[in-house]
C-alpha cells in the first residue's frame, strides 16, 4: 500500500512538468489547499492549544493533590515551608483547605479554580531569608488568586479569534496560495509574543500582590532577583518572548516599591 502511494506521488509530480493541463487542474486544489493549511496554522493550532491545556487542568491538578509528598491543610508535621504556605494563604484571603503544597525543583503554581497547588523548592540557593521564601510562596499564591492559569487558557481560546477576524476585516487583494502560509505563520507570530507579553504582565501582577504593603517582602524581592541574575544566568530568551521580566527589571521595581511603602510608613530604606 505504502508502495503504491509513494508510486502514484512519484508519477504524478512530473505530470505537472509536462502537462499543462494537469498543473491548471491542480493550481484551484494547491490553493485550497493552502488556505486550508493557513487556517489551520493560525486559527487551528492555537485553538488546539488551549483546548488541551483546558480539558488537562483538572488531571494536572488532581494529579498533583494526590501525589505521595503533596500536603495537604490538615496534614500533621508540616515543614516549615508548608507552614508559610497556608499561613499566607490565609493572609491573602485564600482558604488554606483548597491549597495543596508540594516540595519541587522549581517554584511554580497551578490552579484549576477549587485547587491551588503550589510548588516551591524551599532549599533553592538563591533563597537567602526567610521573608524572600514567603515572597516567594505570596507570588505563587497571587497566581492562584488571579487565575492566571486559567486566563492564559481563554487567551489561546479567543485570541486567535480576534486576530484572524481582524486579519479577514482588512482589505487585502487574494494572496498568493504560498503567502497564505507565510502570513499565518505571521499571526501565529503574534499570537505568541502577544501571549509572553500577557505572562510578564501576570508575573509583574503577581509580585505585586506578593509585596503587599509590606517594604520588608519589597527589599527581600529586590535582594532576591539581584541574586538571581549572576546565579541563574537568565534572560536568555528574547526579552519579547520571555514568559517573566528580566530580573534586573523585577530588582528594580521591588526597590522603587520598597522605596513608596517605607515613605507611607515615614521610613527610609538604605542600602
Ligand atoms: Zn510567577
Amino acid at each position: 500500500m505504502k508502495k503504491l502511494t509513494k508510486s502514484l506521488i512519484l508519477a504524478i509530480f512530473p505530470l505537472f512538468f509536462v502537462c499543462p493541463q494537469a498543473e491548471a487542474m491542480a493550481a484551484p486544489l494547491f490553493g485550497r489547499f493552502c488556505s486550508f493549511a493557513a487556517l489551520g496554522i493560525s486559527l487551528g493550532y492555537p485553538i488546539y492549544v488551549g483546548a488541551e491545556k483546558l480539558y488537562k487542568i483538572n488531571d494536572t491538578v488532581e494529579e498533583i493533590a494526590s501525589s505521595s509528598d503533596a500536603i495537604t491543610f490538615d496534614a500533621k508535621q508540616k515543614p516549615k515551608a508548608a507552614e508559610i504556605v497556608f499561613e499566607e494563604a490565609e493572609n491573602m484571603d485564600i482558604d488554606p483547605k483548597t491549597v495543596v503544597y508540594k516540595e519541587n525543583g522549581h517554584h511554580s503554581s497551578v490552579s484549576n479554580g477549587t485547587t491551588n497547588i503550589v510548588k516551591i523548592n524551599p532549599k533553592d540557593p538563591a533563597i537567602q531569608s526567610e521573608d524572600q521564601l514567603r515572597l516567594i510562596v505570596r507570588h505563587e499564591l497571587a497566581h492562584c488568586k488571579q487565575q492566571h492559569g486559567i486566563k492564559d487558557i481563554l487567551f489561546w481560546l479567543f485570541a486567535p479569534v480576534i486576530t484572524e477576524g481582524a486579519s479577514k476585516l482588512r482589505k487585502t487583494p487574494a494572496m498568493p496560495p504560498t503567502s497564505r502560509i507565510l502570513g499565518a505563520f505571521g499571526r501565529l507570530g503574534l499570537l505568541y509574543a502577544g501571549y509572553f507579553a500577557l505572562k510578564r504582565f501576570h508575573e509583574e501582577e503577581a509580585d505585586r500582590i506578593a509585596v503587599g504593603s509590606d517594604p520588608a517582602l519589597a527589599l527581600a524581592g529586590y535582594e532576591f532577583f539581584n541574586e538571581y541574575v549572576p546565579s541563574k544566568g537568565a534572560l536568555k530568551d528574547l526579552p519579547f518572548m520571555a514568559s517573566h521580566p528580566a530580573p534586573e527589571e523585577r530588582a528594580k521595581y521591588h526597590l522603587e516599591w520598597a522605596n513608596q511603602l517605607a515613605a507611607e510608613l515615614d521610613k527610609k530604606i538604605i542600602l
